[in-house]
């Protein structure tokens, strides 16, 4: 984002769709959550996402291809708050510093 306050929109409208996509607000972040996948309910039988619900920003992926489950966090827009260790029920999540 490079607009100074004047060239944005009138009350910070939104009059782009899509645009939240152009803010990495991984550069945020002083924590980052790191995933341990043997406690996970989400890589152990496909339920939960929990942590996918939560996240503000959309940084979580749980993906299924050909029967495997796999989890990645998106470090470009996980912004560090640890919402999603926090609702972790199996404490699957843990914070580190940067
Ligand atoms: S730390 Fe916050 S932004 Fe990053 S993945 Fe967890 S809930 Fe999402
Ligand atoms: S909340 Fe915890 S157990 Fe549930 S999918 Fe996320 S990491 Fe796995």
């Amino acid at each position: 984002m490079s607009e100074k306050y004047n060239e944005i929109p009138m009350a910070g409208n939104i009059i782009e769709p899509g645009n939240s996509k152009k803010y990495l607000t991984g550069g945020w972040r002083a924590q980052r959550p790191i995933h341990n996948p043997a406690e996970c309910l989400w890589i152990k039988n496909g339920a939960c996402g929990r942590c996918w619900i939560f996240c503000p920003d959309m940084a979580i992926r749980l993906v299924e291809k050909d029967g495997v489950r796999s989890y990645e966090f998106d470090y470009d827009y996980c912004k560090g708050c640890g919402i999603c260790s926090n609702e972790c029920p199996t404490s699957s999540i843990t914070m580190e510093g940067e």
